[in-house]
């Protein structure tokens, strides 16, 4: 049996990760609005992994005789001033959630809840490379803001992010 304060804790990570699908869906198609395909596709992907992260964490509550509630997801904002700003939104967004699994662990390792730690370990490699992923596009975006034939190589870059299986 999962314990309460863990199941509690798990349920409102199951909101910031559908919120984090909510805002990268926002960001898609303000992309696709500018005609930027390949940020929309990135993007598109990046939502549909979170969804995924939030599955993880829906299933793991189920699987332990755990309760799920699911909780009211704020509205993500719709237009961004810059390429870097949106992404630089991803980073910041990408560094919260990081800290949210990293309480979580903490929380799992005071309640001496050993499956969760096991679980939650996926999460903390899978953060790495959030933050890893979010940092490169902003390094590139810094190079190549103001040069629009750049930020088109790379739109056509993005484009060729692929769903990975589960
Ligand atoms: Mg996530």
């Amino acid at each position: 049996m999962i314990p309460k304060a863990m199941q509690d804790a798990m349920n409102e990570q199951i909101k910031n990760e559908l919120y984090s699908a909510y805002l990268y869906l926002s960001m898609a198609a303000h992309f696709e609005s500018k005609t930027l395909m390949g940020f929309a596709n990135w993007l598109r992907i990046q939502a549909k992994e979170e969804l995924g992260h939030a599955m993880k964490f829906y299933d793991f509550i189920l699987e332990r005789g755990g309760e799920v509630t699911l909780k009211a997801i704020d509205q993500p904002p719709s237009s961004w001033q810059s390429n870097l700003e949106a992404f630089e939104q991803v980073l910041a967004h990408e560094q919260k959630v990081t800290k949210n699994i990293h309480d979580l662990y903490e929380l799992a390792l005071k309640e001496k809840d050993y499956p969760s730690q096991v679980m939650l370990q996926w999460f903390i490699e899978e953060q790495v490379e959030e933050e890893k992923n979010a940092t490169e596009i902003i390094e590139k975006l810094k190079l190549i803001d103001a040069h629009g034939t750049a930020v088109l190589m790379l739109d056509h870059e993005l484009s060729k992010r692929e769903a990975e299986e589960e």
